[in-house]
């Protein structure tokens, strides 16, 4: 069977409830929704986690993010570059700086090209003068005001102090948002000097895009003091993770929105100039284009902004879009409840068959879909010589961990590091379980605890096997380096004879 191309294009913090194909009210994702129409669109779509480490391993592996200890990918036998590698197919992966899915967590294994852009740091905020020293102690002492005094006040009182440092000194603190464009340039320049166009071997690609995730996008007509402000406040929460004292203002939140709503705007665009060098290189013919995201984000909803360590639907229900020739797909909705694993599936069955094709029959059997987390706090992490915040790529039974099961029209979520459970309805409303709940409570109680007996065994058999592996290298190694001295010794007393 001839074999097809297939592109994955993963889009950090997009929400599934702000583009036009999914019902959002504004215009604001037009190629977005173009694909969807003449594509598929998958209607009910779960990530198996809320933030990006967790959800890349579900992606990217198939599996749920506890099944195997740790982040990353632990195995390469069921990562997607590597399974697409061994069936004869060139293999690009371009990740828009990003640390969680950089080479470090192993995500550059089974490709032949791989960029993450971790060489060095890029910064706007890193210029090493005193003002910007200044202005980042300001920033972190500010914290607290918008936790004790409130967010209307912290905007007020910051955004004005901002604007005169950019008055008085010409300094601008607006943080580095990394572009679509880079990625984009990135991935012509490779098709280019490796001349991929004329070649006849399939291609699996994977493209992700940070311009959703935060720092988000100025709108037109909003200060740059009123964005920096405000991205200063959504960086504080997320890495909080609490609920301030003052609830955030309706009006912040309604800023905070239509920044966010600029980030989809961009990359919007993004996507255009991306199918223009696609198609430039005939890269849509006979190929299966996935778009989706990692998880959501949250924007005052729950009184939170970000999206770290919660399974909160805004979080968990993410946009998921096939698109293909254009004759193939038309109007194609798939209703049924899917995971981010089904889609890492279906990437795997598009090799021969397009998706189009492929939902005529159900594509999973989910009657239930658990989404978990590990959720303990990054620590630091260096690569060639940059420091970034991360290194916890071994967790083990001690780290914390959250999980939600959604069953039919109910979820129940199990906070494993405090025992606390919360049966709530699909928009995370909490139940009172004894009207009329308890049987439906306790099946679930029932169906996530065989769940997470499961994948409990499961991390222990990984963590053995990855022992085992490691102890046969290692022996296998000695054993290399062992005949290597004899050959020398040999070698050695072999001139010694001939002299
Ligand atoms: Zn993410």
């Amino acid at each position: 069977m001839a074999k097809r191309n297939v592109i994955l294009i993963t889009i950090d913090s997009l929400r599934r409830d702000f583009l036009g194909c999914y019902g959002y009210a504004e215009n604001i994702s037009p190629v977005i929704d173009g694909l969807a129409e003449k594509g598929v669109r998958f209607e009910n779509v779960w990530a198996n986690s809320g933030n990006t480490p967790n959800a890349f391993k579900s992606i990217m592996t198939g599996k749920y993010p506890l099944q195997e200890p740790g982040y990353g990918v632990f195995e390469k036998q069921d990562y997607l570059p590597y399974i697409f590698k061994k069936e004869g197919y060139r293999t690009i992966g371009i990740v828009a700086g990003n640390p969680l899915v950089s080479r470090y967590y192993g995500y550059g294994k089974g490709f032949d090209i791989f960029f993450d852009f971790m060489d060095k740091r890029e910064s706007a905020i890193e210029t090493k003068n005193s003002l910007s020293k200044i202005t980042t102690a300001l920033r972190h002492a500010c914290k607290w005001i918008s936790y004790q005094i409130g967010t209307s006040f912290y905007v007020f009182f910051i955004s004005r102090l901002y604007e005169l440092i950019r008055k008085g000194y010409g300094y601008d603190v607006w943080p580095h948002r990394f572009s679509y464009k880079k990625v984009i340039s990135q991935l012509e320049s490779t098709l280019n000097s490796n001349n991929w166009a004329n070649c006849p071997d399939k291609i699996f690609m994977w493209l992700h895009f940070m311009d959703v995730h935060h720092p988000y996008g100025r709108p037109e007509g909003m200060s740059e003091s009123i964005c920096q402000c405000l991205h200063d406040l959504i960086n504080f929460q997320d890495r909080a993770n609490r609920v301030p004292k003052k609830r955030i203002n309706v009006a912040i939140t309604a800023k905070i929105r239509r920044m966010y709503e600029q980030s989809i705007r961009d990359m919007d665009c993004g996507l255009k100039e991306l199918l223009s060098v696609l198609s430039r290189y005939r890269l849509l013919e006979d190929s299966s284009v996935f778009i989706l995201s990692d998880h959501g984000d949250l924007l005052g909803e729950h009184g939170l902004l970000g999206h770290r360590r919660l399974l909160f639907n805004e979080l968990l229900k993410i946009p998921a879009i096939v698109y293909e020739d254009e004759s193939s797909g038309s109007d194609k909705v798939y209703r049924e409840p899917v995971s981010q694993r089904d889609i890492y599936k279906l990437i795997l069955l598009s090799k021969d068959r397009a998706v189009s094709k492929l939902i005529r029959e159900p594509i999973s059997y989910n009657e239930e879909i658990f989404s978990e987390m590990y959720c303990d706090e990054y620590g630091g992490m260096f690569m060639d010589g940059h420091k970034y915040f991360i290194n916890l790529f071994k967790l083990d039974e001690t780290a914390r961990r959250l999980y939600s099961l959604v069953k039919g029209d109910k979820k129940l979520t199990y906070q494993q590091y405090n025992n606390q459970y919360i049966f709530s309805d699909l928009f995370d409303n909490v139940l009172d379980i004894s009207q009329n709940g308890k049987l439906v409570y306790q099946d679930m109680f029932k169906i996530l605890h065989q769940h997470i007996h499961k994948e409990q065994a499961d991390r222990k058999i990984a963590k053995q096997r990855h022992l085992l592996r490691a102890t046969v290298k290692k022996v296998v190694d000695n054993l290399k380096m062992n005949s290597k001295d004899k050959e020398q010794d040999m070698a050695g007393e072999s001139k010694f004879a001939s002299r």
